[in-house]
């Protein structure tokens, strides 16, 4: 049975929906930056996601439409299979064919692969095997998805063909076997959705082991599988490096298969890549946090007052700066006496402002970005109850 929000929960849902971007865009709100991350929480410096116009699904008869920065690798033309050759040495243009806007595999003429290299991506391929059923085990509808040229999303005919399961279609091949076994009938499109990562080494030591999530036809088989190598055929493997970047490839295994809507993603970085994904390293932190610093000092610049105060006090949240940390100090002692001298009658019109001050160096203070002992606190404090604008 379902059971209905009341309307009072509605409505504070609502409403916490919309005060969400409010709080957002505060600053000295949320925890500030540390040691391995170069942003506060809910930090409104953080930048915000590029804008990207989503794609469409596809029908059994119609592709869909990739999103819009997708690296668009197969579109049914033969201008796109110029974006192939064969995977030989050296290279030489492919010999499977467009037919009815499907690249088809020519059994016999070998793999092929991407002019264009890549790495970490999220991969869309659209693939359907013959409707002739010929052959049992892997010798139906045997093709095969290769990231970075090395490690095998297994394509095979598998509705009503039982074979090894580290070697069944959305298998990680030699790896692991799909969760699931989510195929459309021979002849129908499947659709595979990727999330690879690459293993990642550095000065011969192992970072990360590299990783893949497969969907098949909106089913995950693959959930962040970890690649051991890659797999291969007989073979147990052991983690290695892939490389920085390599070809997407497709292999003939003597089968007509045939492709369609093949598009790209690269992914951000992962923090042990260079990225700023999770947990960074202390020295890439601190490279971020100085950048940040830097173009909030170059904001605070073309304000003027308390505008400008403020956004100096922020960026002391991402760079301890000793001279700005003394310009805001000094600022603040300004702005305070200046305070303190407005005329009992007007103090009321500077409620807000003196409240914002008093957070601002409160944060400051509680984070220990000024001294525990900081005299401004205090005396900010009286002002405040003095006035009753402590009390809701
Ligand atoms: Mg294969």
């Amino acid at each position: 049975m379902l059971i209905r929000p009341t309307p009072t929960v509605v409505s504070l849902c609502s409403l916490a929906l919309l005060a969400a971007p409010v709080l957002a865009d505060k600053a000295f709100y949320g925890d500030p930056p540390d040691a391995t991350h170069p942003w506060g929480i809910h930090d409104r410096n953080r930048p915000q996601p590029p804008l990207v116009t989503p794609g469409t699904f596809s029908t059994d008869d119609q592709p869909g439409r990739p999103p819009s920065d997708a690296i668009v690798l197969f579109d049914g033309t033969a201008t796109s299979l110029g974006k192939w050759e064969a995977d030989k040495t050296p290279a030489e243009p492919t010999k499977w064919v467009v037919v009815d806007g499907a690249l088809q595999c020519v059994p016999g003429s070998g793999y092929i692969r991407t002019k264009q290299l890549f790495a970490d991506c999220q991969l869309h391929v659209e693939w359907a095997s013959p409707t002739k059923i010929e052959g049992t085990s892997q010798q139906r509808g045997n093709s095969g998805i290769f990231l970075m040229g090395q490690t095998e999303v297994q394509v095979l005919n598998n509705f009503d063909n039982p074979t090894y399961a580290d070697g069944f279609a959305g298998s990680v091949y030699g790896v692991n076997p799909p969760h699931a076994n989510a195929l459309h009938a021979p002849g129908e499109w499947q659709v595979y959705d990727i999330i690879f990562r690459r293993p990642i080494f550095r000065d011969g030591k192992l970072l990360d082991g590299g990783r893949q999530t497969v969907l098949m036809n909106g089913v995950v088989v693959q959930d962040s599988t970890p690649l051991e190598g890659g797999g291969g055929h007989r073979t147990r493997g052991h983690d290695r490096s892939f490389g920085e970047k390599g070809p997407l490839k497709l292999q003939d295994h003597g089968n007509p298969v045939r492709y369609r809507n093949i598009w790209l993603r690269p992914l951000p970085l992962r923090a042990i890549d260079g990225g700023d994904m999770g947990v960074m390293s202390p020295i890439d932190v601190t490279a971020k946090k100085t950048e940040l610093a830097k173009s909030i000092r170059a904001d605070a610049a073309k304000l003027q007052g308390q505008a400008k105060l403020l956004r100096l006090m922020e960026s002391i949240c991402y760079d301890q700066d000793p001279a700005t940390t003394a310009t805001a100090t000094a600022g603040i002692t300004d702005w305070l006496t200046t305070t303190k001298s407005v005329p009992a009658a007007a103090i009321e019109d500077r409620k807000a402002e003196i409240l914002e001050m008093r957070d601002a160096i409160g944060y400051l203070v509680r984070f220990k970005f000024l001294p525990a002992d900081f005299t401004a606190l205090p005396e900010l404090g009286q002002i405040v109850k003095a006035h009753g604008w402590d009390k809701k």
